[in-house]
């Protein structure tokens, strides 16, 4: 009886506050980065080589590794509440981008790719406590590649660019400045490092 008191606990927290910030994965502890590992390239602000169609950058978020070996529906949650103000939902690039207003005037925005399953839509409030989606499965890596088992998480400063919506992509309605940092200066103009940003927010609870 109290195991099931104290599970029903845990599955009815009480709504976040707005920007209360928690990891975007499961995690014993959400409101800590202790239990983020990143893949080999996966550091923010990490140079990268120019490839075909791409150029050399430098990475504007982090590339979270699955937590555990849950290759059939590892969710990814929200970092806060906030409001969906773009998705693509096709294929590997599988993204979705959260504004969120936070008091006093500072509105950041929170970016999810590499995802599936998407269990939201534009327009939608979204919970830290209720999924986006979650890492792709086996199949889907199997079938677009297994270089694309992570999440890439960014938190930006400035309002993603808004983008004329194509047939294949309609509810992409902006981009974030991802493929377009190639200086410390620009990352930073437009990026918080997604540790720092989230460790400082940690912080001030403490
Ligand atoms: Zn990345």
């Amino acid at each position: 009886m109290i195991r099931a008191i104290l599970l029903f606990m845990c599955f009815s927290t009480a709504p976040a506050q707005p920007c209360e910030w928690f990891l975007p994965i499961r995690a014993e502890d959400r409101r800590s980065w202790e239990a983020v590992r990143l893949s080999g390239i996966g550091e923010f602000g990490l140079p990268r080589r120019a490839r075909p169609e791409v150029p050399a950058h430098l990475h504007t978020g982090v590339d979270i590794l699955r937590p555990g070996e849950n290759y059939r529906d590892e969710p990814v949650f929200p970092a806060a509440e906030g409001i969906v103000i773009s998705l693509r939902s096709d294929g590997p690039f599988a993204q979705v981008i959260v504004e969120h207003r936070c008091p006093g005037g500072n509105t950041v925005w929170t970016v999810y790719e590499h995802l599936a399953g998407l269990a939201v839509t534009v327009g939608d409030t979204v919970s830290p406590h209720r999924p986006l989606g979650r890492f792709m499965n086996r199949e889907e890596l199997n079938r677009f590649g297994w270089q694309f088992d992570h999440l890439h998480f960014e938190i930006l400063r400035e309002k993603p660019r808004p983008l004329a919506p194509a047939p294949k992509t309609p509810l992409r309605l902006f981009t974030p400045y991802s493929l377009e940092c190639f200086s410390a200066e620009d990352l930073h103009k437009y990026y918080f490092d997604p540790g720092e940003f989230l460790a400082s927010r940690w912080k001030r609870l403490e």
